[in-house]
Parts: structure tokens; C-alpha cells; sequence
């Protein structure tokens, strides 16, 4: 893995083929000196976003691309730093550039997507003999398909030539002990290389079942440096074999995260990713 800073804006969207991971934001839901962990796949011609928070169109912009540039979506999970900027992606779609975006995203979570979050905001701009927009208004679906065999419930599509598997992991509520009672969210394994857990609780089951299947190259990990709630903790992650924790980058970390950068290191991890910088593969 190479990992290198962005030097030009705007940030392109296409590259020579190399799987590329780009970080338009490392940190956590309310984070003020990073953005929002949200991330951008990059690969040849293709290219998907996972995640869109609150703050994702303005880091967009600010790496000089339109949010309507951005042609496919991969969301992990309802909370705002992965969802708070959709309706912005869908509303420019409809009426600006008047293109759907595609999104990547299995029944049950659209229908919770769309019934709990994005359709205050979007339904009820349009009305034609009664009938309101619905989510495929909106956007392209490109509906995963249910693997079998695996460790835990896991769906698998592409964008283009990105290989995308997405596994259930144990985010909320905090008092859930397993991804099976957690409400719908998952992290990703891109091309069967890299692991992005998103948003998760500490979970060894998780990481030790996959790496075992993939052979895992990086994971790009959740980590908050506290104990408790619903996302990892540094003292909790710092138990895996050491095997794991040198693979892993961790992210979705908070503002005082200067302070914690020998810890990170004394205890074995790569290091914390990086925000616009491109990881590649
Ligand atoms: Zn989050
Ligand atoms: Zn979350």
C-alpha cells in the first residue's frame, strides 16, 4: 500500500486502474477539525462513495468537486455523518443536473433509509394526482445480492469494475450484543483487499472471521479514544492480535487526536488515516 497526499485540486475521479481509497473526511459525527468519515473508491473509468454526511458536500467542494460530479453512492448506516447530505445529492440530481445518481443498497435498508430519514425532505416536492416521489425517483438502484457461506450476513455487488461485499456490523443500539439484534449497518470489503468497517462496536468476531476468509491487506477501522457508546475504543481495539492491529488504520477518531498519536503507535496500529490522501492498492 502506498499512501500519498492530495496534491492537485480538483481531486479526480478517475486514475490509471490502481484501487485507490480516498479519505474526503477522518473524523467522527461531530468532529470540527476533520470531516465526517465518509470516503471515496476510485479505480480506472469507476468510482463510489461510501457515505455522505452533513458536512460531505462541503468537503467536496472544497476538494473542488461537484456533489453532482459524484455518480455513486454506497451508505452505511442511518446516523447524520453518513446520511446528512444525501438530500442535497438527490435534489441536484432531480433538478439541477436532472441525472439520478446510483446508489448501492439492499430492500430492507432503503426502505428504512427512505421511510425514517430522506423522505421529509424529498417526497413532497413533486405531487402528480396524489402521488408523491418514492426513493427510485431519486436514484438508480443497484441492488447487492445475499452471499452465502459466510461468517455473517453479507451482500455483494459492483460499481463498474469495484467489487463491493457488505457485512452487518454491531453499531447501535449500544445495548445490542450481537450484529444480528443491531439495527441495519454494515462496512465494506472492497475488491476482497481492504475492510472498512464504518461505523461499529468493538467486534473481534468480526474481524478475525474475515481477515481468516481475505487475507485482509489494510482495514480502516473505527476508533474513538474512550471506552463506551456505541463506536470501538482505542483500549479496546489494543487487545487484537498484533497481527491485525499493524494492518489497521483507524479512523472516525475525534478532535484531540494529536494527543493521541504515540498511543496509536505504542499500541501497534499503522497509524490513524489520513484525510485527503489516497490510499492505494
Ligand atoms: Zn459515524
Ligand atoms: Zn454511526
Amino acid at each position: 500500500m502506498i499512501c500519498r497526499k492530495l496534491k492537485k485540486k480538483p481531486l479526480s475521479l478517475t486514475n490509471d486502474g490502481t484501487l485507490c481509497v480516498f479519505f474526503v473526511g477522518v473524523g467522527s459525527a461531530f468532529s470540527k477539525t476533520n470531516y465526517q468519515t465518509n470516503l471515496l473508491i476510485i479505480k480506472g473509468d469507476d468510482h463510489v462513495m461510501i457515505d455522505c454526511g452533513t458536512r460531505a458536500p462541503q468537503a467536496l467542494f472544497k476538494l473542488g468537486v461537484p456533489v453532482t460530479a459524484v455518480r455513486h453512492w454506497l451508505i452505511t448506516h442511518s446516523h447524520a455523518d453518513h446520511i446528512g447530505g444525501l438530500e442535497e445529492i438527490m435534489l441536484m440530481g432531480r433538478y439541477v443536473v436532472r441525472k439520478k445518481p446510483t446508489i448501492v443498497i439492499n430492500q430492507a435498508f432503503q426502505n428504512l433509509l427512505w421511510d425514517m430519514s430522506l423522505r421529509g425532505g424529498s417526497a413532497y416536492n413533486e405531487e402528480r394526482a396524489g402521488n408523491i416521489l418514492t426513493f427510485t425517483d431519486m436514484w438508480d438502484v443497484i441492488r447487492p445480492q445475499w452471499l452465502q457461506g459466510y461468517p455473517r450476513e453479507t451482500h455483494e455487488a459492483n460499481v463498474g469494475s469495484i467489487n463491493l461485499k457488505l457485512f452487518r456490523t454491531m453499531h447501535i443500539p449500544e445495548q445490542s450484543d450481537s450484529w444480528q439484534s443491531s439495527f441495519w449497518s454494515c462496512g465494506v470489503i472492497i475488491d476482497d483487499r481492504v475492510m472498512f468497517t464504518s461505523d461499529t462496536r468493538y467486534d473481534p468476531e468480526l474481524l478475525v472471521t474475515f481477515n481468516e476468509k481475505f487475507h485482509i491487506e489494510m482495514i480502516f477501522h473505527d476508533c474513538q479514544f474512550f471506552t463506551g457508546g456505541v463506536h470501538a475504543g482505542i483500549d479496546e481495539l489494543a487487545q487484537l492480535p498484533q497481527e491485525l492491529k499493524r494492518k489497521m488504520l483507524l479512523t472516525h477518531y475525534g478532535d484531540n487526536w494529536q494527543e493521541k498519536l504515540d498511543r496509536v503507535t505504542s499500541d501497534g496500529f499503522a497509524g490513524l488515516a489520513k484525510q485527503w490522501h489516497y490510499y492505494f492498492f
